[in-house]
């Protein structure tokens, strides 16, 4: 398995190994690797005959008040991940490569990511947005995983791909839960034993979201009353619980088969998300 620190070495290598035809599989992540990005990589490797993972903490999409600084890292583990999961490459660059001090171009998505997290994390998805387009740049894939566990995100890059005329195809993989429904998240590490605990409010609000549509339930707003209950009771605070059309994220007032539930949520200081679709 290779390793690039350098965006320049990796691009030359990604512009020959295209030349040579093969397909290259990317898969974005910030590292501190679990079965979720894991799962990831799997994926990639059933489109790609080469797959690159990057693991960059990426500075531009975190807020100043945010947990950029002690966002956990552990680089020997992920790279043993990689090799285990017969990725070809790792591309570990720092911020000061990724980033002249006078860079100045951004890449803003303008509708569906001035919503849920974007309004709570103002510029985070245009930090998302810039890194991702350097990122297909530099490691020229033809397919790129992104997980379902960032609904938004993943819906955000689809639309910058199709509006931007990237030539690559973005796969959205399914979320890695833990035994008991917690979606894995590098963040999880944060979590007390109680609040740890408190987290599985999250994927119980979503369970009963789904078992009130099984039940015949259409009503938006009282599913999304009850889910709203649901955290709380497990001692959350709710950042927002939204049924959404999946495509357009626009909200939907009667539920209908294929929608979105999303929720974001305070457990302690930290902010979790997790989604489904219904
Ligand atoms: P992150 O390192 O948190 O930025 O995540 C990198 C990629 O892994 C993103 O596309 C995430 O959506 C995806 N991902 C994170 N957690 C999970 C999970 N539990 N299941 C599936 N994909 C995930």
């Amino acid at each position: 398995m290779l390793t690039f620190n350098s965006p320049e070495k990796l691009q030359k290598w990604a512009l020959a190994r295209r030349a040579e035809g093969k397909r290259i599989g990317l898969v974005p992540t910030m590292g501190y690797l679990h079965e979720g990005h894991l799962s990831l990589i799997r994926k990639a490797r059933k489109h790609a005959d080469l797959v690159v993972v990057s693991v960059f903490v990426n500075p531009i999409q975190f807020g100043p008040n945010e947990d950029y600084a002690k966002y956990p890292r552990d680089e020997k583990a992920d790279l043993a991940k990689c090799e285990a999961e017969g990725a070809a490459a790792v591309f570990l660059p720092t911020p000061a490569t990724m980033y002249a001090s006078d860079a100045s171009t951004r890449i803003r998505e303008t509708v569906l990511a001035d919503r849920l997290c974007g309004l709570r994390r103002p510029g985070h998805f245009e930090g998302v947005c810039t890194v991702v387009a350097k990122l297909f740049n530099l490691a020229q894939p033809t397919v790129a995983v992104f997980g379902q566990k960032d609904f938004q995100q993943a819906a955000v890059i689809k639309r910058m791909v199709r509006d931007l005329n990237f030539p690559v195809k973005i796969l959205v993989a399914p979320i890695v839960r833990e035994k008991d429904g917690l979606a894995k998240s590098s963040r999880n590490t944060y979590l007390s034993t109680e609040e740890r605990r408190n987290a599985l409010g999250l994927s119980r609000a979503l369970a009963l979201a789904k078992q009130l549509v099984a039940k015949g339930e259409t009503s938006a707003k009282r599913i999304g009353a009850k889910m709203r209950s649901e955290l709380e009771r497990n001692g959350l605070v709710v950042d927002y619980v939204e049924l959404l059309d999946a495509a357009t994220l626009d909200p939907v007032a009667k539920v209908v088969k294929g929608n979105v539930a999303l929720i974001a949520a305070f457990d302690g200081k930290t902010r979790l998300i997790d989604n489904t679709l219904l």
